[in-house]
């Protein structure tokens, strides 16, 4: 949950918590960027809490920048969004066991279907209620596997939709592209044949208007090919460029204390198994944030956090509740502020490069973090 507005500071007197900061005007800016680079309406992703950054402060500072759709997996994170006064269409796109029709009508949420099934069980219990129908997106499987209706079941899909009519409302056409962080216009071409194809069935179907959606942020950034009526953004509002072209702001930011701090001398090991030993004499810091928190445990060289402008690396093993840093010649105070990662510039690390620390992608750094960290807007 959000606390109360908090202004991340570089240093504290007092100890904190762990607190993964939230940027609202760098995500108004990723909006404005992204928004450059389409004609088409735009579509916040906030599954995933926000990508991990809360998904109501997410969504507030998109729609404030110009979002005119929200986007979620699950019906139900509708809810919160609703109760926090959001007033733009909202679709959810991941609900194979079915959806609660009532609620998805009372919380006004476009619901995608990825199956025949699916369909045929949104049909029925929407048969159920006494009135009003569900807007309903046809989910076009445009070459992933992993959800989606593949071409060949289109016209059972079309079939049943009609079967529907009455209960159901199909106002949408839908796709995800398998490839764009390759940032190949040719790569993503067979998904926009595919896409093309979906929608004229739809509308010879007698369908329609319909409003059809493909990209994700890297075809937003790199492929107006595939943008048709609107792009679904999500990577993008927290600063993450898959197709790694433009360079958005960081919209993380994650601060802890330094808890305790010491001089060392030459060959002091450090953690657990030892598995770093000082070189020289030096200064260490133990920092109040391990793996439980999301800080992950396997790490190349060169991770590092941030103490007062200056980059110091990790030394040692992740523990749970802690890590070790090298400060050098840096004497570090208890209760000062030690930054993980937030924008870029300086000598912050970037979530980017706690990815390549990590050896995984930007993502998975900034929904990782754990829930007893605490959260703040900034
Ligand atoms: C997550 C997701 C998006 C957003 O993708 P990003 O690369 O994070 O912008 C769009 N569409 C679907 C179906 C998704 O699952």
């Amino acid at each position: 949950m959000m606390t109360a507005l908090t202004t991340p500071r570089p240093t504290l007197s007092r100890m904190h918590a762990p607190t993964l900061h939230t940027l609202p005007s760098a995500v108004a800016a990723n909006v404005e960027r992204m928004r450059l680079a389409t004609h088409a309406r735009l579509m916040a992703v906030v599954k995933a809490d926000g990508y991990g950054l809360g998904s109501v402060p997410v969504a507030l500072a998109a729609i404030g920048a110009g979002a005119e759709w929200l986007g979620v997996t699950d019906a139900k994170d509708a809810a919160e969004l609703r109760d926090a006064g959001v007033e733009v269409p909202i679709l959810a796109w991941l609900n194979p066991a079915g959806v609660d029709v009532a609620q998805v009508i009372a919380d006004r949420v476009d619901v995608a279907v990825g199956s025949v099934d699916e369909l045929r069980q949104l049909i029925a219990d929407a048969s159920s209620l006494p009135d009003g129908r569900v807007r309903v997106h046809l989910h076009m499987d445009t070459g992933m596997s992993r959800g989606g209706v593949r071409l060949e079941d289109w016209a059972e899909l079309l079939r049943t939709a009609r079967s529907g009519r009455g209960r159901i409302e199909v106002v949408g056409v839908m796709g995800h592209l398998p490839d764009a962080d390759a940032a190949d216009p040719a790569i993503n071409a067979p998904a926009v044949l595919r896409t093309c194809q979906a929608r004229d069935a739809v509308l010879r179907a007698g369908f329609g208007p319909l409003i059809v959606h493909l990209a994700a942020t890297s075809g937003t950034l790199t492929d107006p090919a595939t943008h048709f009526d609107m792009v679904r953004v999500g990577a993008g509002l927290v600063g993450i460029d898959p197709s790694e072209t433009v360079s958005l702001q960081g919209a993380a930011l994650l601060t802890a204390s330094v808890v305790h701090s010491s001089t060392v001398p030459a060959r002091t090991p450090v953690g657990y198994g030892g598995a770093y030993v000082t070189e020289g004499m030096t200064r260490l810091s133990v920092i109040g944030v391990g793996y439980a928190d999301g800080i992950p445990r396997e790490l190349a060289l060169g991770a590092a956090v941030a103490i007062d402008g200056i980059r110091c690396p990790i030394v040692g093993r992740v523990s749970m509740d802690q890590i070790v840093v090298d400060t050098g010649d840096l004497t570090v105070p208890r209760g000062a502020t030690a930054v993980v990662f937030g924008p870029e510039g300086g000598a912050v690390p970037s979530v980017q490069e706690w990815a390549r620390w990590a050896g995984s992608i930007p993502h998975t750094v900034v929904t990782g973090i754990g829930p007893r960290v605490e959260r703040a807007i900034a």
